[in-house]
């Protein structure tokens, strides 16, 4: 049951389809968002709204898509798809798409689609693992980014090798992936960035092979408001090994302390301060809580 907006309509979830010769499935030229509502004093609100609506909009653009709705009103069809479906702890999955009226690459005179699903969402990651850390295996695959779309556009098309790095690290006894860049520097997580804490400083790679992520941005912020110094900048994988804390940061991973790289406990092998006190800003920046 619920119901999905799709191209500017409300409608019945399992009404919601989309043809086999959908071109997007074909050739995943498309974009989205990864966007969350949490329950706040004030009842459901979707953090970073406008943050994610403006990234679908330059995704849009990067990929020469023409979106058909403005930004208000991509907004009020994410506030409708919460507000419709009675939810409150909610992922929203926004998503532009191409149609199905003609094949081959030109992609011309296609129909651009855009459609808001929302659905119940409490969590991501276990209580444990937020508090404890995760283990993570460097992969095999390199972040994709020369040919596809760089760090600034969250394209369908750059999940192929996201998805086939995070079921060979589950594969492989860890619960994250970190994907190095071409040349062999960190880039992100499957679909986290990352950040390491050394000498008090918190270092995160330059925007550059990973994306432009919002949850970054939060915590580059908040960081600063705690008076540390942020570096965005390369980072190797061995730095990694050696610093004192590390965390990955997403809309669904929040703040997830690193506990274990390749086998190598990270600092003491458990959540480090630092990570503990952005971790517990951004818990109250979700819920609506204004900074002490
Ligand atoms: N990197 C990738 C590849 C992602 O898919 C995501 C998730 O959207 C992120 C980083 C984190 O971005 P954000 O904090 O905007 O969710």
């Amino acid at each position: 049951d619920g119901v999905i907006w799709l191209d500017g309509e409300m409608v019945p979830w399992r009404d919601a389809k989309t043809h086999v010769l959908t071109h997007t499935l074909h050739y995943g030229l498309g974009c989205f968002e990864g966007v969350r509502a949490y329950n706040t004093a004030n009842g459901p609100a979707i953090f970073r709204l406008q943050d994610h609506t403006d990234r679908l909009f330059r995704s849009a653009h990067i990929l020469n898509l023409t979106m058909p709705f403005s930004k208000d009103e991509l907004n009020d069809a994410q506030c409708a798809a919460v507000r419709e479906n009675n939810l409150d702890e909610a992922y929203l999955r926004p998503m532009v798409f191409l149609g199905s009226e003609g094949m081959g690459l030109r992609a011309d005179n296609l129909k651009v689609h855009v459609m808001v699903a929302a659905w119940s969402w409490p969590s991501y990651m276990s209580p444990e693992a937020k508090e404890r850390g995760i283990k993570v295996r460097t992969s095999s695959y390199t972040r994709h980014h020369v040919n596809i779309t760089m760090c600034k556009a969250k394209a369908n098309g750059n999940y192929i090798n996201s998805m086939l790095a995070l079921n060979e690290a589950i594969s492989g006894g860890a619960e994250e992936a970190l994907l190095l860049d071409n040349e062999g520097y960190v880039a992100e997580g499957s679909g986290e960035n990352i950040f390491m804490v050394r000498d008090g400083v918190l270092h995160t790679p330059e925007l550059t092979s990973c994306l432009e992520g919002i949850t970054r941005a939060t915590i580059i912020d908040f960081a600063k408001d705690l008076g540390l110094e942020v570096k965005e900048r390369r980072i190797t994988r061995d730095e990694i090994y050696v610093a004192e804390e590390a965390f990955f940061t997403g809309t669904a991973a929040e703040v997830l302390p690193i506990r274990e790289l390749d086998g190598r406990a990270i600092g003491a092998g458990k959540r480090g301060p630092v990570t503990e006190k952005l971790q517990t800003m951004y818990f109250d920046a979700v819920q609506g809580k204004l900074p002490e």
